[in-house]
């Protein structure tokens, strides 16, 4: 009996042994190809890396840890160098954490920080987006909108405004472009500034693709653009959270450039070490730095862990090969292959919906009917029958409920390590196509 308090208890884990490129082997000898790149989006270069595994065994021969607060280390620094060397315009400062939920709660705690600094002690309050997700702490519970995983907390979630999402395929109106619901949803971002004040509003903090939750979602093209605008105009500060989407997995380094706007602060994670350590970073914008420290000259926040040496050393190696030669473009290859193997199996399935993502990010959203866009009743677990399917058939993947409304609806996201080839992905696709059909079969079945 495991002594683990696993998160979901009753299910039963294979023990995972051995991981090589895109498969991962368990004890019983089984092996399973992975199209969610560890289970979370994390290991977007596969299993094995040799020059990761080096850079990790130098480091730790040298040494190990010590307190960023006592000593820098060489691997801290390079690092430092080169996540803001190419950042977008004004992220001049990088702050270390070790997850995705410490970058993003770093990134809110310094926003109130420089508004105590610079004297706006008022600012104190978040707008943040409806189907979202942003962390599994207090704060990052608070800033995201996953229902089900809020629920018990909700009475001590600190009192955060969310708007809508920009989510085209259920949100657009008929007769609306792309472009006019962009804005239309946009622009509730002013409203909310200006229905709670505009002098106690710090920050609007959003993915720029959605993660999970939402299941790949990018934004419709204008909608960052008067984003930023309205930030501006009101002086609040922008946090983009690319912990999921960050760091090459849309074809692009950053998710944002393709949004063609730059944020106040800039959120990653599982790019940064592709799981090999954990790791996370927040860039921070230089006016924020340097209000920090020209004003009280401390930033109150930190992790014990943050800036850890050998998780640098893995990450400056990971970062090697994502920005290596050539990289990003195979990715943006690699990424049309998937949404074009995904559209030809599912784009005339009588139950998918929509199939979205961007780059190497992809979902697949489930309907019951796909004239109304009605999901399956939330009691007939399609979700976690896909998910099962798919486990049995050893495709790691993730199949969610909640995309409508945090309850109802369910979808499937694929985002296999972008190393993939395309025979990787045909693979994918067709255990994917034979777990979806199979779940729905079972929904039939238990109706009739
Ligand atoms: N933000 C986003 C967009 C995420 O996808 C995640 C992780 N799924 C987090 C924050 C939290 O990261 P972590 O689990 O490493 O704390």
């Amino acid at each position: 009996m495991s002594s683990v308090f696993h998160r979901v208890p009753n299910r039963s884990l294979p023990i995972a042994v051995k991981g090589e490129g895109m498969y991962i082997f368990d004890k019983e000898g089984k092996r399973w190809i992975d199209a969610y790149a560890g289970g979370a989006c994390v290991s977007c270069l596969g299993h094995s890396q040799e020059s990761v595994a080096e850079a990790v065994r130098e480091q730790i021969g040298k040494f190990a840890y010590f307190h960023s607060g006592m000593f820098s280390s060489e691997p801290l620094e390079e690092l430092g160098s080169i996540l803001t060397t190419d950042a977008p315009e004004g992220l001049s400062r990088v702050f270390f954490s070790d997850s995705g939920s410490e970058a993003v709660e770093t990134a809110v705690m310094m926003a109130l920080q420089y508004f105590v600094e610079i004297g706006q002690p008022k600012r104190r309050k978040v707008i943040g987006r409806r189907n979202s997700y942003h962390g599994a702490g207090l704060t990052n519970l608070a800033l995201g909108y996953q229902l089900a995983r809020r629920a018990p907390f909700e009475e001590v979630l600190q009192n955060v405004l969310h708007i809508s999402p920009c989510y085209e395929y259920r949100g657009r109106l008929e007769g609306e472009t792309s472009e006019q619901y962009g804005l239309r949803v946009a622009n509730e971002l002013e409203q909310a500034i200006l229905g709670l004040g505009p002098e106690t509003v710090m920050a609007f903090v959003a993915e720029t693709v959605t993660g999970t939750t939402n299941g790949t979602t990018p934004a419709v093209p204008g909608y960052f653009k008067r984003v930023r605008e309205i930030c501006d105009k009101y002086g609040v500060l922008l946090i983009l959270d690319e912990v999921f989407c960050g760091l090459g997995r849309t074809g692009t380094l950053h998710a944002c450039e393709q949004d063609g706007v730059a944020p106040d602060f800039l959120c990653f994670a599982k790019g940064i070490a592709a799981g090999f350590q954990p790791i996370a970073a927040t860039l921070v914008n230089q006016k924020v730095y340097d209000a920090i420290v020209s004003g009280s000259g401390t930033y109150k926040g930190g992790y014990t862990y943050g800036g850890h040496a050998v998780a640098c050393a893995a990450a400056i190696a990971v970062q090697k090969i994502l920005r290596g030669p050539g990289f990003l473009d195979q990715v943006k290859a690699t990424g049309n292959l998937l949404s074009k193997g995904l559209n030809d199996r599912f784009a005339q399935h009588p139950h998918v919906g929509d199939i979205r993502g961007r780059g190497m990010m992809m979902t697949i959203e489930i309907v019951e009917d796909r004239e109304t866009k009605a999901p399956f009743a939330a009691s007939n677990a399609l979700s976690a029958r896909v998910f099962q399917n798919a486990r049995a058939k050893g495709l790691i993947t993730h199949a969610l409920t909640g995309t409508v409304d945090g309850y109802k609806g369910d979808h499937v996201v694929v985002c296999p390590p972008l190393i993939a080839t395309g025979e990787n992905l045909d693979t994918i696709v067709a255990l994917l196509g034979e777990s979806i059909d199979a779940a729905i079969m079972e929904v039939r079945a238990k109706a009739a």
